[in-house]
């Protein structure tokens, strides 16, 4: 159906604007102009039903019949929910020399496409075809549904209320916990978290005469963060992004990076890019995997569109597999540049901002209106305060409870060598707590300067040493003023002084 009356749209537009979200957004008629039906027919769970989606239950017996029916495909318990729920991982058969590839799903419970598509996608790879074949140089692990307790009441968050996209290295909610473990004992040279983003939100109703609403039927969301080793941020973009977005645009979706409305005092601005490690992309970053988190466009819209959004999820998931199969050796490499990298520790960094233009579907006609907007480009930072990279990061004894953190994270802790080092210990200048909260407490914030002198090692205490995998996560961890750092997540309490040192080298006697 095509429809072009603008006395249709004008009415259309009234009613979008007051009826946006008891309707599940989207109007039919732009669901039929811009995001049509696919032809391919699913027989993955929710497809079984007309309404509501696939529950932990059905999908329980989905995977034990596709394993078992299946030659290369298994399937595991990585852990329990909070209520008891098993988080299965579905895994292809391991080599020495694969590519071992993550795909996640399922985290925010509301966000079932990503879910689906993954189930989609596992039916694929089960059966002979062209995706099996990748699989003679690429391992996968699946985790289809990563959160099933929100999953299976629809709802973005855990059990308890929290959001496990925010829950990176202070570790307070098991499913997060089993999944950093899963993640670890697999090595992921790629990792690839599957979400879906709202595309009507009440700042857009300012936009146009009604409001508008989103265009893209996929995001991009991937890391500009200054710690994360520069082959890491290139290859994902020249290696895995590139290519799906070819892919995207071969199936007829329009994509974008990911860019996010902020409003401040009253002024709208569009931040582009990850660039904080509370999300999975950069977090996975920092431990040195290629990494991306895939925004499909479905919040809100319940089964609106749902074969569309499936369809998107299915697509990049094999054009991911596809890319990680071609680019085996090259993604191989820049994680060992990565691992050698040593660029200085980034504590602050500023966006570049610029005047751009983004394209909306305008609720009063339907059309593809394009806006001015301002542009703050978390791809293209430019650090604000460095330090130097240190050779190692000392604990104290007073933070030991700290350790299991990190290595929960996979961060190499050793005892401390004997021997004289010159150090830089932390002077705060700044330490308060924030006034409002973030998932139930209120965050540090920290300043400090250093101060550097030679001493001798303390026999207690512990050893991060730079020479490590991890390394980009454990500044993360350990710099007192870090975004998702111990001390700012409260998980290391201080007060006047902070009981971690940065060595910067050994000194002759
Ligand atoms: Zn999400």
């Amino acid at each position: 159906m095509r429809i072009s009356s603008p006395i249709f749209w004008g009415v259309l537009g009234l009613m979008a604007c007051s009826a946006l979200e008891l309707s599940g957004q989207d109007p039919r008629a732009i669901q039929e102009t811009y995001f049509p039906v696919p032809d391919t027919t699913y027989t993955t769970p929710a497809f079984d039903t007309k309404r509501g989606f696939t529950t932990h239950e059905t999908m329980e017996h989905f995977l034990l019949e596709l394993v078992q029916n299946s030659s290369n495909l298994s399937m595991d318990s990585l852990g329990m929910s909070a209520k008891g729920k098993v988080i299965w991982g579905v895994r292809s058969s391991a080599g020495a020399d694969k590519l071992r590839v993550l795909f996640l799903g399922g985290l925010h419970g509301n966000e079932p496409a990503g879910t689906e598509a993954l189930l989609a996608f596992m039916q694929q790879l089960s059966e002979e075809g062209h995706l099996n074949s990748y699989l003679d140089a690429v391992e996968l692990l699946v985790i289809p549904m990563a959160n099933p307790d929100g999953y299976d009441k629809q709802n973005r968050y855990a059990a308890n209320g929290l959001d496990l996209n925010r829950d990176q290295t202070k570790l307070v909610n098991q499913e997060v916990v089993f999944l950093k473990k899963a993640y670890a004992a697999f090595d992921a040279d790629v990792v690839v978290d599957f979400h879906e983003y709202k595309p009507y939100r009440s700042d857009f109703v300012s936009m146009g005469t009604f409001g508008v609403t989103s265009a893209f039927d996929a995001m991009f969301l991937y890391t500009g963060n200054l710690n994360v080793a520069e082959p890491i941020r290139e290859a994902t973009e020249t290696l895995l992004v590139d290519p799906a977005r070819k892919t995207l645009a071969a199936h007829g979706r329009r994509f974008h990076n990911y860019i996010r409305p902020v409003v401040i005092r009253g002024n709208m601005r569009f931040d582009v890019g990850a660039t904080s490690a509370h999300s999975s992309s950069t977090s996975f970053a920092l431990a040195n995997s290629l990494s991306v988190l895939m925004e499909i466009r479905g919040v809100g819209l319940q089964r609106k569109g749902f074969e569309r959004r499936v369809e998107t999820g299915y697509l990049l998931a094999s054009s991911f597999l596809k890319s990680a199969h071609h680019s085996k050796v090259a993604i191989q490499m820049a994680r060992e540049q990565g691992r050698n990298a040593r660029q200085d520790v980034v504590i602050e960094s500023s966006k570049k901002v610029t005047q751009s233009q983004l394209d909306f579907i305008d609720l009063s006609d339907g059309s593809l209106r394009t806006f001015d907007i301002e542009k703050h480009d978390g791809l293209a930072l430019s650090p604000q305060l460095i330090r130097s990279r240190p050779m190692a990061y000392i604990i104290l004894p007073e933070a030991a409870h700290v350790i299991e953190k990190l290595r929960i994270l996979d961060v190499e802790v050793e005892p401390l060598p004997m021997g004289q080092y010159e150090v830089e210990r932390y002077v705060i200048t700044e330490n308060r707590l924030k006034a409002d909260f973030f998932e139930g407490f209120q965050e540090r914030i920290v300043s400090a300067t250093t101060e550097s002198e030679d001493m001798d090692l303390p026999a207690d205490g512990w050893w991060v040493p730079a020479d490590q995998e991890r390394f980009n996560l454990a500044i993360e961890c350990l710099e007192p003023e870090a975004h998702c750092g111990l001390i700012r997540y409260r998980v290391l309490e201080i007060e006047n002084t902070i009981p971690i040192l940065r060595v910067i080298k050994p000194t002759l006697k």
